[in-house]
């Protein structure tokens, strides 16, 4: 079985990637689907939100990306039941510069995951910047989750997103689609929120995720207690609502055609 393979981008640091990963990650967990996260974060904060001591792990998707050690080698199991974790480390800050070197640099991601046929998702959490990381993902990945905080630079981080995505359709990956737009850390009490959704809403209305997720402070703490949030607070407004959202983005998802492996093969040489 091919899983749905999506990475969790933004250019920008703080909007809720981390966030939405593992809270979407453990949200379809709960629901039955069976869930690979995968951290190409150098800050690995997706590894030790899900409770996994980064210094403890032996190998890490950097071995993966740059040692072309098999995926089944990284990946360890959670504190979420049916979800699975492929942690990173600090070796990863230097990942960028050693792949530039390295043959099929923009496909390493993707013929490693192409090995994964026993999940449903591979969620991948990226790192905040356009580098060769975050490339790696987009052409690992069918489509790409973007989490957008409600705030007025918000806008231009969109601009940017589409000139990204064709780019990376053109010259890399010509299927990858918008999975869903997440917008996060959203405060009804603040005009400019309702502003910003309203925004995205007008120009992408078809990729728009609901419910908005809203700023929530169990969120922000539950990562220091290594779990994510359906286990620390189940009934907390974020809980209840990154559970909505990955119900509605499994449904939208599963009405579309079966995945195919995306794009490892073109033009791989292989
Ligand atoms: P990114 O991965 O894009 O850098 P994070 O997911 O790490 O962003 O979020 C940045 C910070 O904001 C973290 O401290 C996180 O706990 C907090 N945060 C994210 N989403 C929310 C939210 N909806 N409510 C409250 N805090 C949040
Ligand atoms: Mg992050």
């Amino acid at each position: 079985m091919v899983p749905h393979v999506l990475a969790v981008a933004n250019q920008k640091g703080g909007v809720g990637k981390t966030t939405t990963t593992i809270n979407v990650g453990s949200a379809l967990a709960v629901m039955g689907r069976r869930v690979l996260v995968v951290d190409i974060d150098p800050q690995a904060n997706a590894t030790s939100g899900l409770g996994v001591d980064r210094s403890a792990v032996e190998t890490t998707s950097y071995d993966v990306m740059i040692g072309g050690r098999p995926i089944a080698d990284a990946r360890i199991s959670t504190v979420v039941e049916g979800l699975d974790l492929v942690p990173a480390d600090l070796s990863l800050a230097g990942a960028e510069i050693e792949m530039i070197e390295l043959p099929m640099r923009e496909r390493r991601l993707a013929l490693a995951v192409e090995a994964v046929d026993d999940v449903d998702y591979v969620l991948i959490d990226c790192p905040p910047s356009l580098g060769l990381l975050t490339v790696n993902a987009a052409v690992a990945a069918q489509a790409l989750l973007v989490p957008i905080q409600c705030e007025f630079y918000a806008l231009e981080g969109l601009g940017l997103l589409t000139h990204t995505l064709a780019l990376l359709r053109r010259e890399l990956n010509p299927g990858l689609r918008i999975a869903g737009i997440v917008m996060t850390l959203f405060d009804g009490r603040l005009a400019l929120a309702h502003q910003v959704v309203d925004e995205v809403r007008a120009r992408f209305a078809d990729d728009l995720l609901s419910p908005l997720i809203p700023r929530n402070v169990r969120l922000s703490e539950a990562p220091s207690h290594g779990v994510p949030v359906d286990l620390y607070d189940p009934t907390c407004r974020g809980a209840v609502a990154y559970a909505e959202l990955a119900a509605n983005l499994d449904a939208r998802l599963a009405g579309q055609a079966r995945p195919v492996h995306a794009g490892a093969g073109v033009g791989a040489g292989r």
